[in-house]
């Protein structure tokens, strides 16, 4: 990495704040509101998440409920691709898909419109961060469900100690801005 490249993801680094025992004891939550608030911070995340993708045919970036959904739709529109929401159980109104995934005790539920994805479409999932990966995988499931194809996956945070990264797609690149 070029050491300007590396001292913009330390400067956004310092904006994300550490709660620690939120929302239950033992997790450390990264909040990255007071990066959000920062009108130079917000322009460089959406500019270097973008920048793994500038050179290959994306036609849809696919954002997680709901932090994905925050920089999915900036990168989306940089892109010129579409913007694809992946939600909790009940929130779309429409025809729908969905994928289940492991939590530490039982089970929890994404759901994407059928029609969100066409068969041969190339997209990007996005979320703010990856933990245990559970959620990546079952956007995944749904991208491939309806025949899209994965090109790639884009995280602000990446908590590299969980090892998400073996749940996701394995031929398509993970981009994270911040590795902790
Ligand atoms: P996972 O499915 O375990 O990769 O968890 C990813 C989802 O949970 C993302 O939507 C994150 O926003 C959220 N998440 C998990 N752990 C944290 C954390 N330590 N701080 C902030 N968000 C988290």
């Amino acid at each position: 990495m070029q050491n300007h490249q590396k001292a913009i993801i330390d400067y956004l680094n310092s904006l994300i704040r550490t709660v620690p025992d939120f929302p239950k004891p033992g997790i450390q939550f990264k909040d990255i509101t007071p990066l959000l608030k920062n009108p130079e911070a917000l322009r460089l995340t959406t500019e270097l998440l973008v920048s793994p993708f500038r050179d290959i045919q994306v036609d849809a970036v696919v954002g997680l409920e709901s932090r994905g959904f925050l920089f999915g739709t900036n990168m989306a529109a940089e892109l010129h691709a579409g913007f694809v929401p992946v939600r909790k159980p009940n929130k779309l109104p429409s025809d729908k898909i969905f994928a289940e995934y492991e939590l530490e005790y039982g089970k929890d539920k994404v759901e994407m419109h059928s029609d969100a994805i066409k068969p041969g479409e190339r997209v990007v999932i996005h979320d703010d961060l990856i933990a245990t990966g559970g959620t990546a995988a079952a956007a995944t499931e749904l991208v491939e469900k309806l025949g899209g194809v994965v090109v790639g996956y884009s995280f602000i945070i990446e908590l590299s100690f969980l090892e998400g990264q073996q749940k996701l797609a394995q031929n398509a690149p993970v981009h994270s801005l911040i590795v902790l």
